[in-house]
């Protein structure tokens, strides 16, 4: 695998693998890999001749309150995963690269960033729709590669490339759990034993809504208590938002016709965790 930090050694590179007929797969992450990221790396490689990963930790999608010097860091395992997995070039860059002095073009998905995490990280979405949007015209890809467990991210960028008529192909994969079933995140590193055991409580919220809504229950307010109830009895944590929104605009439903997302954020110590499921659909229903 080959490490490339320049953005014009990239450009020509796509443009000569796309002369040659090659397709090309790009799956963008902040690094500190886990089987998550992994699964879309898989996916890319199947699905494509030639794979791009990127490491980047953007810093205009973190607040000024937020993690971005502490998030934790690690090339060195990242590229012998990576290695392993049979990607072709990894674009690892530096702040200076991708924001030179002077930089001031920012694009920003109107609406879809109004509610659940838009809401709570002012500017957090704007970040990461102007670095994908530059990943994108750097790597050029045929196919993009991301995961449910950022599903308001996923349409975010969904919509960005349908209202910019990007030729991408745009792949949502499920969400990839530790054993007891906890969403994998880089930021699970900062929990404490203790913090670790009550995270889990995420994902049995999670499986309760899906519960009820098996079930037959069709009224947001009735699940959302489920989840709380749940929450509220592991101490440690404290809940950021817990709504149920449709699939197209984010918008709280009272009552489930079809689909729902259910999505949950809390902090836990050091961390905020997110995670979320969708009733009556799955991770496909995030695709282009
Ligand atoms: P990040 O490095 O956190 O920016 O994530 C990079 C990509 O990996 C994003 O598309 C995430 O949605 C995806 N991702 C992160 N965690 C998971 C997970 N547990 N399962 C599946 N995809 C994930």
């Amino acid at each position: 695998m080959k490490i490339i930090k320049d953005i014009k050694e990239i450009q020509n590179l796509t443009e000569n693998l796309r002369k040659e007929g090659k397709s090309i797969g790009f799956v963008p992450t902040m690094g500190y890999l886990h089987e998550g990221h992994l699964s879309l790396v898989r996916e890319s490689i199947k699905e494509n001749s030639i794979t791009f990963v990127s490491i980047f930790v953007n810093p205009t999608q973190f607040g000024p309150a937020e993690d971005f010097s502490s998030y934790p860091r690690d090339l060195e395992r990242d590229r012998d995963l990576l290695e392993n997995e049979g990607v072709d070039y990894l674009f690892y860059p530096t702040s200076k690269t991708m924001y030179p002095s002077g930089y001031s073009t920012f694009v920003n998905v109107n609406l879809l960033d109004e509610t659940l995490c838009g809401r709570r990280r002012e500017g957090h979405f704007r970040g990461v729709v102007t670095v994908v949007l530059k990943l994108f015209n750097i790597v050029q890809p045929h196919s993009t590669y991301f995961g449910q467990k950022d599903a308001q991210q996923a349409l975010i960028i969904r919509q960005m490339i349908e209202d910019l008529n990007l030729n991408i192909r745009f792949r949502v994969l499920p969400i990839i759990r530790e054993k007891d079933g906890l969403a994998m995140s880089s930021r699970n590193r900062y929990l404490t034993a203790d913090e670790r055991e009550q995270a889990v409580a995420l994902y049995k919220s999670l499986k309760k809504a899906e519960e009820l809504f098996e079930r037959g229950e069709r009224r947001s307010l009735k699940i959302k208590q489920e989840i709380l109830k749940i929450l509220y009895s592991h101490d440690l944590l404290k809940i950021d938002y817990v709504e149920i929104v449709d699939l197209a605009k984010l918008r709280p439903l009272n009552i489930i016709k079809d689909k729902a997302l259910v999505a949950v954020a809390v902090y836990l110590g050091k961390a905020r965790l997110i995670d979320n499921t969708i009733l009556g659909g799955n991770n496909e229903d995030l695709c282009s």
